[in-house]
């Protein structure tokens, strides 16, 4: 006879147990558990591994290697194998285009278009030496607030046993953009509140061939090579280790050529900033000369629109740059990025300029880069027809004609003429006459400036 169960026995585990659709689903969940369990451990377990066996470098766009980076990684390599060959030549490569208009001496000149593959977005696998290197070229949705662009960084990946392999990555990144930048001038701008370099890297500019007035050039040369070797000098004194230079003169007289020039011969870069420029604040002006990069002579274009009234600037023309005098004061006496500062200023308006600019650290020497004077257009004659012109003949012709044109601040009657011409127009009479010294001879009347009044 079955005996009644009491309500405790109905709910003994050994009832629950013995029922087999419930210790079936026990036994379901148990596995699913443990397979939840099994996974979680697996991802724990291969980041502990990521963590011990790979190294990560990251490298940001701000970064100054960055751009060597991705020129290293669009170098052509060899690969032994066909798989090997595949994996390790980028096959996603992004192209970035430069134009640059040539400068003629009148007008902007036609346009070279140069062309820089680098890996494109996304993940690539490199070799170098024994060691694969897994690639990602990121972008971020997150923008750089310094420059409005989106944050970008590069990750390079490999085995932990491979890490040296970095060190010798960047040296090799570093000794390529040494190459290419070999007997070349990088001009940087600023791109927002950054630098960034201005097109490619121009070939140097030889001081030969800018022809300043006697011994002009010769001075500054000699004055920044002085300062370049005393830096032991300011240290020792705690003074600021910086020498600024005010050229000065109307437009086409070899300013910034010069300064091209000088940053060539010192193998510096030039970073330049025209202070007339539309959206040039004093905030930004005094951030990015504490950034400045390295070896850069500093070139702060159109100095006067720094002390020209707002009512004034808008009769000139200037667009919204709104530096004050007091701005562009602290921004070149601010903190310096701690090597060396050579400032150039350059203004067509002298009399604009406030002598407080004149002091130590601010402005230590001034020349007047002024119209083409007679020594000025000989060698430049020179350079142009030396070679044809073997008894200097020609030139004394072509000299005398511009004398009798009062070009050189006399009249033929003794009288000062204040008809002057620029060297720029001096350089594209003889462009223009190549090979044809009579033909420049007879077009020297159109080197009298059109607007010029009697
Ligand atoms: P600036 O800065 O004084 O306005 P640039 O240096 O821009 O003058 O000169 C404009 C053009 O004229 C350049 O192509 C430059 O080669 C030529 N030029 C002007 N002055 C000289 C000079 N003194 N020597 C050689 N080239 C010159």
């Amino acid at each position: 006879m079955a005996t009644p169960q009491t309500s405790a026995s109905l709910f003994s585990p050994d009832v629950l147990f013995d029922n087999p659709v419930f210790a079936g689903g026990i036994g379901l969940a148990s596995i699913g558990a443990a397979a939840a369990f099994a996974r979680r451990g697996a991802i724990v377990a291969f980041g502990a591994a990521r963590r011990r066996l790979l190294v990560n470098v990251e490298i940001s766009k701000q970064d100054p290697a960055y751009p060597w980076i991705l020129a290293w990684l669009s170098q052509p390599r060899e690969a032994a194998g066909f798989i090997a060959s595949r994996i390790t030549r980028i096959h996603n490569l992004s192209v970035t285009t430069t134009t640059t208009h040539t400068k003629g001496p009148y007008a902007e000149g036609p346009v070279n278009a140069s062309f820089f593959l680098q890996p494109g977005y996304g993940r690539h696998v490199v070799k170098f030496g024994n060691a694969y290197i897994a690639v990602s070229r990121e972008k971020h949705s997150t923008a750089n607030m310094n420059t409005g662009e989106p944050h970008e960084i590069v990750q390079l990946t490999t085995l932990w046993a491979y890490r040296h392999t970095f060190e010798g990555i960047f040296a090799e990144a570093h000794r390529l953009a040494a190459k290419a930048n070999e007997g070349k001038t990088v001009v940087y701008s600023a791109r927002g509140m950054e630098w960034a370099p201005l097109g490619d890297p121009r070939k140097k500019r030889p001081l030969g061939s800018v022809i300043l007035d006697d011994g002009v050039k010769e001075s500054i040369v000699a004055d920044v090579k002085d300062f370049l070797s005393r830096q032991g000098w300011y240290v020792d004194r705690g003074i600021p280790y910086r020498r600024g230079y005010l050229l000065y003169g109307p437009p086409g007289s070899g300013k910034s050529s010069f300064i091209q020039a000088l940053a060539g011969e010192l193998d510096f870069g030039v970073a330049t900033i025209n202070l007339s420029e539309m959206g040039m604040t004093d905030d930004k002006l005094a951030y990015l000369l504490t950034k400045l990069p390295k070896r850069c002579l500093l070139l702060l274009e159109d100095a006067d629109a720094a002390f020209v009234n707002r009512r004034q600037r808008d009769a000139d023309g200037y667009s919204g740059a709104s530096v004050t005098f007091s701005g562009l004061l602290n921004a070149l006496d601010g903190v310096a990025a701690g090597e060396e500062r050579i400032a150039f200023l350059t203004t067509n308006h002298i009399e604009r300029l406030d002598p407080a600019l004149i002091r130590p650290g601010r402005v230590d020497m001034m020349l007047r880069i002024g119209e083409a004077t007679k020594y000025q257009a000989g060698q430049m004659w020179d350079r142009f027809y030396g070679d044809e012109d073997n008894s200097g003949s020609r030139k004394e012709h072509f000299l005398r004609r511009l004398d009798e044109l009062g070009l050189f601040g006399t009249n033929p009657d003794g009288t000062p003429s204040n008809r002057r011409t620029s060297t720029a127009a001096i350089q594209g009479l003889f462009l223009f006459n190549k090979s044809n010294m009579q033909g420049a001879i007879d077009m020297a009347q159109g080197l009298i400036p059109r607007n010029f009044e009697e």
